[in-house]
C-alpha cells in the first residue's frame, strides 16, 4: 500500500493550494519542500479575482484578505519621475472595499464574485502552509528535497533527501510536481519548454521602509513605474512597510542609489534582499506522464506583467485537485486525469500569450523615454506627452486583463459537451457566458446570495435548474449509477435565468459548465459518463 495518496513536490503557492484543496476533499497527501521554512523573498503580490473566487470556495478567502493589504488601501498605478513630483499619469483602481461595493451593486454578471487581493508571496505561503497543516489528511514536510522518482506503473515513489542528509522514499498513488521553473521532475521526464527564455534580466531588491508609505506626497498606490532608462518600478508590498524595486541594474549598491533617486526624500530604509530575475515566456510540451503531473511554474513561465504566473498555477491546482480526488475515490473515469493537460495547457498557452501582450505594451511606452524627460523645455514636454499618450493605451494591458482572468474556456475537453464555434478569447474584456467549458458567471439572486455560494464546495456535480423545476432530468440516476456525487439546485429566479440564457446548466465540481440546455439531455447516461471521464 502507498504511504500517501498524492505526493506534492514544492510548497510554493501552487503546491500549497493543491495540498489545501486535496486535504479539504479528504485525500491523504504529503507535501514536501526542499527549503527549511518559507522564505521571506518577494515574488508575486496579487491574487487576481479568479484566484480569490477559488479561495472563497475553499473557505479561505477571508484569511487571505486578513493577511494581505488592508481592504481600504488604494490600488492605483502610477507613472512617475519620482515620488515627490507630480505623476506623469495615474491609473485609478478601486481598493478591495470599493471593488466589493461595485460587485455588490452589479447585476449583469460582468464582475467576479470576489475582487483581487494584494498579498505578498512571502505572506501567502506561510498562511497556506498553516491552513494545510490544520487539515488532518495533509502532511507538510519542509527540509525534504525530491532527488528523483520512480514510476512503478501502479504507484510512484519519490526519492527524498532531508536537510540533515537522511534519505528516504515516499510511495504515492500520484505525484504532482509544483517545483517551480527549474522543475527537476520536468527534467527527469525530459519534457521541454517551448517559447522565449531569458528575454530580459532585472534586479529585484526588497526594502524595509517603515515610514515611507504614509509620506508619499503623490498618493498611495500599488505600482509606481518610473519613466527612466532602467525600466524601474517600485511595488508596495502587503504590509505597506516593505517595497520592492525592480530595475535593469548590475549591483545591489546601484539599486540603493536608484531607490533614493525614486523616493527623492530623506528615507529610512534597510535592504533585506537583492537578486536578479529573468523574464521568460515559456510553456512545457506536456503537463505530465503516467502517474506524474506538473503544475504551476513547472509548466508555464510568464513575465510577471499582468500577474498571470501564480494565478494560472492556482487554476492548475484546482483543476487537478477534484480530478485526483474523483479518481482516488473510485468514481472518476480514465479521461478525467487525461483531461488535465488538455484543459490546462491551452490556458497556460493563452496566458503566456496574454503576458506577452501586456509586456509588449509596457515596452512600447517605455520606448518613448528620452533623457530629456525632466526638461522644462518644449522637447522635454513633447517627450512626456508622447510617453503618456502611448502609456494610456499600452499600460492598461498589464492591469486590465479581466478577460484572461475570468473568460477562459476549456475547448476540446473530453469532459465538456462542446458546442461548435464559441465566443472569441479576449484578454481585456470579459463577456459573461455559459458556453460549455466556461466558469459559471457570478450572479446575485433575489435574496442577494451568489449562485456560486449556493452551489458550495465539494466533489459534487450540480444541475442548476433555472426554470425552478425540481426534476433532475434523469441525471440523478445517471450519476448515481456511476457512484458520482450529484445535486440538483432548482432556482426560481427570472434574473438569473435571463443572464444564464438556459433553463439547465450542468456544472462540474470546479463549477465549469459541462453542458447546457432547455430540455432534458437526450441521453442522461451518456452525458454523466462524459462529464465523469468515461
Ligand atoms: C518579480 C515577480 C513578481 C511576480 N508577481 C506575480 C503576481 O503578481 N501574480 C502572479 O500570479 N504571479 C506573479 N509572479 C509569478 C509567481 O511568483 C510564480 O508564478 C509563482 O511563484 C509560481 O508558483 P509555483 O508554486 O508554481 O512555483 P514556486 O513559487 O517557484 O515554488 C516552487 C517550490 O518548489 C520547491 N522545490 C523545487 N524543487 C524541489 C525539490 N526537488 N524538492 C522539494 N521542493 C522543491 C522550491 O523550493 C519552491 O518552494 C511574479 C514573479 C516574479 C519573479
Amino acid at each position: 500500500m502507498a504511504d500517501t495518496q498524492v505526493l506534492i513536490v514544492g510548497a510554493g503557492p501552487v503546491g500549497l493550494t493543491l495540498a489545501v484543496d486535496l486535504g479539504k476533499r479528504g485525500i491523504r497527501c504529503t507535501l514536501i519542500e526542499q527549503k527549511e521554512a518559507p522564505a521571506f523573498l518577494p515574488k508575486m503580490e496579487r491574487c487576481n479575482a479568479r484566484t480569490m473566487e477559488l479561495y472563497r470556495r475553499m473557505g479561505i478567502s477571508e484569511r487571505v484578505r486578513a493577511a494581505g493589504l488592508p481592504r481600504t488601501a488604494p490600488m492605483d498605478v502610477f507613472i512617475v519621475l519620482s515620488l515627490v513630483e507630480p505623476p506623469l499619469w495615474r491609473l485609478p483602481f478601486p481598493s478591495v472595499a470599493e471593488a466589493e461595493t461595485e460587485i455588490a451593486a452589479s447585476t449583469d454578471a460582468s464582475m467576479p464574485l470576489e475582487p483581487y487581493q494584494l498579498i505578498s508571496q512571502y505572506t501567502l505561503e506561510p498562511l497556506l502552509k498553516s491552513i494545510a497543516e490544520e487539515l488532518p489528511c495533509v502532511a507538510v514536510r519542509y527540509g525534504h528535497e525530491l532527488t528523483a522518482f520512480t514510476d512503478n506503473g501502479h504507484s510512484v515513489t519519490g526519492h527524498i533527501r532531508r536537510l540533515d542528509g537522511v534519505t528516504l522514499d515516499i510511495t504515492a498513488d500520484y505525484l504532482v510536481a509544483c517545483d517551480g521553473g527549474g522543475s527537476g521532475v520536468r527534467r527527469q521526464l525530459d519534457i521541454r519548454l517551448q517559447g522565449d527564455g531569458n528575454l530580459l534580466q532585472f534586479r529585484q531588491a526588497l526594502y524595509h521602509c517603515p515610514d515611507l508609505y504614509d509620506r508619499i506626497p503623490i498618493g498611495n498606490g500599488r505600482h509606481y513605474h518610473v519613466a527612466d532608462a532602467q525600466s524601474s518600478f517600485l511595488i508596495t508590498q502587503d504590509s505597506t512597510k516593505h517595497f520592492t524595486l525592480h530595475s535593469i541594474l548590475d549591483s545591489d549598491e546601484e539599486m540603493d542609489r536608484k531607490l533614493e533617486e525614486v523616493v527623492a526624500m530623506p528615507l529610512r530604509y534597510e535592504r533585506l534582499s537583492c537578486a536578479p530575475w529573468k523574464q521568460n515566456l515559456l510553456i512545457a510540451d506536456s503537463y505530465g506522464r503516467g502517474r506524474v503531473f506538473l503544475a504551476g511554474d513547472a509548466v508555464h513561465l510568464v513575465i510577471p506583467t499582468g500577474g498571470l504566473g501564480m494565478n494560472t498555477g492556482v487554476g492548475d491546482a484546482v483543476d487537478l485537485g477534484w480530478k485526483l480526488a474523483a479518481t482516488l475515490k473510485g468514481w472518476g473515469g480514465p479521461s478525467l486525469l487525461a483531461s488535465y493537460e488538455i484543459e490546462r495547457r491551452q490556458i497556460g498557452d493563452r496566458n503566456v500569450a496574454a503576458s506577452r501582450f501586456a509586456a509588449t505594451g509596457r515596452r512600447k511606452w517605455r520606448a518613448m523615454y528620452r533623457p530629456n524627460i525632466r526638461d522644462a523645455t518644449q522637447t522635454g514636454e513633447e517627450t512626456r506627452r508622447n510617453l503618456i499618450a502611448v502609456a494610456e493605451v499600452e499600460q492598461r494591458k498589464s492591469n486590465e486583463m479581466i478577460g484572461a482572468e475570468l473568460g477562459y474556456r476549456y475547448v476540446g475537453s473530453p469532459l465538456i459537451a462542446d458546442e461548435p464555434d464559441g465566443p472569441p478569447h479576449e484578454f481585456m474584456t470579459y463577456v459573461p457566458s455559459t458556453w460549455p467549458g466556461t466558469r459559471l458567471p457570478h450572479v446575485w439572486l433575489k435574496d442577494h446570495t451568489a449562485v456560486q455560494d449556493r452551489i458550495g464546495y465539494g466533489d459534487h456535480y450540480t444541475l442548476l435548474r433555472l426554470d425552478g423545476r425540481s426534476d433532475a432530468a434523469g441525471l440523478d440516476k445517471a450519476f448515481a449509477t456511476l457512484r458520482a456525487p450529484f445535486r440538483l439546485l432548482p432556482l426560481d429566479d427570472a434574473h438569473a435565468r435571463g443572464i444564464h440564457g438556459h433553463d439547465m446548466l450542468l456544472l462540474r465540481p470546479d463549477m465549469h459548465i459541462a453542458w447546457r440546455g432547455n430540455t432534458a439531455p437526450p441521453d442522461a447516461v451518456k452525458l454523466a459518463r462524459m462529464a465523469t471521464g468515461y
